[in-house]
């Protein structure tokens, strides 16, 4: 029995190609989440960590009335008067530790949750993204960001949790409590409170570009070494693995320095706030310490006001223990949501709607582009291919045979000019929709680490499995599968590692008999075969090519030779066109060509 694909309709269904990306800046990202059902959660979090932090406040409290009550006479009174405070101080111990424990536990559920929305959305998004994207990001360092920014939410909305709401709900209490104990320290802790927040306000503010470089940085040395580990046997075959150690030094140099700015920018908050605090609690303290021995303040109350001032301190510390990690995963979330959700190079149109095929007739229109480098490949060109014709694509290396073929599968914008599928410019078709209509076997068809089954079924996952070893049999994959001990549940490796180039190939054709497309593009898709796999799957590409609209490039012209017409393109334009026999008695390029190879065979 063959292992099934996931069913589309499993998988949460993603905005059309295009959508506007989710907002890119750290806090309006995770407001959108809020705004997307989080609010519940995050309400809930602050709620739970604020009934402990006020339980565990109110601490001091409760030991300054026990204190309080045992000093102050009579001392040989109802000892039961003490207990209700005694009473009240281990509930609060207790309670804070429960709620406490209850926050974790609730936090870790809910942004475990978010994280993998925020992963499922990024990862969606990531495949919405042009082939000129990924030409410019290095895919291991993609995966990385998409992987770290989700636990970058996870601690960011911790850390303001657990560390800014905490020590909000802390300072509100103690202002209580000093009003209620010692209203004249109210005003130089009002003032004290207004300097911190401003000071801690002011430098977090000046931390975020450090943060980003940081993150970058990193992200770069993994972009490397995944680049490098994925060319494993190039590093091997030319002995270099002490030039790739060598190469990533600089990357690791500059991540350290990134880093280090950082902690130390850091370190330098740290030590201000710290001092600040410090240096007010004791002021505090001694404050009280005065008005106790003056007699002006109750022994139990200078025990509240000195544990009060132990608590804050404490908080205040832990809040700049956390910093670091906090603006370390501030600068990873943001720089990933300025690569991961940077816009979509190729939309669907407003109005897109799927293309309709009638006959399969495709047409460029005085199309002209260039990559970006500005050598333009090509000036208005034009080509028209009837429905279900069969033309073939020939001509020197660099000519734009693949570039034709990536236009068609709109997957750069052109300059100028349409392309026109059955009457419908593929401009304001849905992409999805496009890829549907076209099936590609490549020069190197992309194989997933996956069961060879999963690979041929990934052009119709719900296919069933009778279909499938039809294709793989149409293919002559089903040959070499079956030999294999574990057959179509066989692993292929990673790339098809554990595939030979033509078996790839013949998995990539198995796909394409499967998909069923209308429009068949072979880029190539013989190169890989030695002669006999050639012979053998050749009758099944006539069969495959038949009903079908075809462009078939190809180098080794015997096997174009047999098709409706052959364009031979240079340098972006077409050179010569028409029927393998007429392009022979013009006795041009292509007569050449033939010659040289001989027939048609090197
Ligand atoms: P062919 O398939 O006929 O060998 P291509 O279509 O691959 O030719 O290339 C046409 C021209 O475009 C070449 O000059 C090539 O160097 C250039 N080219 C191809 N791909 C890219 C790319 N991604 N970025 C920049 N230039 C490219």
């Amino acid at each position: 029995m063959l292992p099934s694909a996931p069913r589309d309709d499993d998988i949460i269904e993603l905005p059309p190609q295009g959508s506007p990306a989710p907002p890119r800046t750290p806090f309006r990202y995770i407001a959108h989440y809020l705004r997307a059902g989080l609010v519940v959660p995050v309400v809930g979090m602050a709620l739970l960590i604020s009934i402990s932090t006020a339980l565990e406040t109110l601490q001091p409290y409760f030991l300054g009335q026990l204190i309080g009550t045992l000093t102050n006479p009579p001392t040989d009174a109802d000892p039961a008067r003490v207990v209700p405070w005694f009473a009240a101080l281990c509930t609060t111990w207790l309670g804070g530790y429960l709620f406490a424990h209850l926050y974790n536990s609730y936090a870790h559920m809910k942004l475990t949750d978010l994280r993998l929305r925020m992963q499922d959305e990024m990862f969606g998004y990531l495949h919405g993204h042009a082939p000129r994207y990924f030409m410019d990001n290095a895919s291991g360092g993609l995966v990385q960001k998409i992987r770290q920014a989700g636990n970058a939410a996870h601690v960011i909305i911790d850390y303001l949790c657990s560390n800014i709401v905490r020590l909000s709900v802390m300072f509100a209490i103690t202002i209580t409590m000093i009003v209620n104990q010692a209203p004249d320290m109210l005003l130089p802790f009002g003032i004290f409170m207004i300097v911190f927040t401003a000071i801690a306000a002011f430098t977090a503010q000046r931390f975020r570009h450090a943060a980003k470089d940081t993150a970058k940085t990193a992200a770069d040395v993994v972009a490397r070494m995944v680049d490098s580990v994925t060319n494993w046997d190039v590093v091997r075959s030319f002995a270099r693995a002490v030039y790739e150690r060598a190469t990533m030094r600089p990357l690791s140099a500059a991540e350290r320095a990134a880093q280090l700015k950082l902690r130390f920018s850091v370190s330098a908050m740290r030590v201000t706030l710290h001092i600040l605090s410090v240096g007010f609690l004791a002021w505090l303290a001694w404050q009280s310490l005065e008005s106790a021995v003056a007699g002006t303040m109750t022994v139990g109350a200078f025990a509240t006001v000195m544990m009060l001032s132990f608590m804050v301190a404490t908080s205040i510390r832990s809040l700049g223990d956390n910093l670091f990690v906090y603006f370390e995963y501030y600068g990873i979330l943001s720089e990933t949501l300025t690569t991961i959700l940077a816009g979509h190079e190729i939309v669907d149109a407003p109005d897109a709607k799927p293309l309709r095929i009638t006959g399969g007739a495709v047409s460029f229109e005085h199309v002209s582009f260039s990559y970006g480098d500005g050598t333009p490949v090509f000036i208005d060109f034009s080509l028209s291919i009837q429905p279900g014709e069969r033309v073939g694509l020939v001509g020197p290396s660099g000519a734009g045979k693949s570039t034709l073929i990536k236009l068609l599968r709109r997957q750069f914008t052109f300059e100028s000019g349409r392309i026109v599928i059955d009457g419908q410019d593929i401009t304001h078709v849905s992409w999805d929709s496009l890829h549907d209509c076209v099936a590609e076997v490549p020069q190197n068809p992309s194989i997933f680490h996956r069961s060879v089954s999963e690979n041929i079924r990934y052009s119709r996952p719900d296919a069933p499995e009778s279909e499938v070893i039809a294709a793989a049999k149409l293919a002559h994959c089903h040959e070499f599968i079956a030999s294999r001990p574990e057959g179509y549940d066989s692993i292929v490796g990673e790339k098809g590692m554990k595939l030979s180039g033509g078996e790839r190939q013949r998995v990539a054709i198995a796909r394409a008999f499967l998909k069923n497309a209308p429009i068949l593009i072979l880029d190539e898709a013989t190169s890989s075969l030695d002669s006999e796999a050639e012979h053998l799957i050749q009758d099944g590409l006539l069969t495959l090519m038949k009903g079908r609209t075809v462009i078939a490039i190809a180098h080794r012209l015997s096997t174009i030779a047999h098709l409706d017409r052959i364009v031979v393109l240079d340098r972006g334009r077409i050179a010569e066109q028409g029927t393998h026999r007429e392009l022979l008695e013009v006795g041009g390029s292509y007569a050449k060509l033939w010659q040289r190879q001989a027939g048609g065979f090197m």
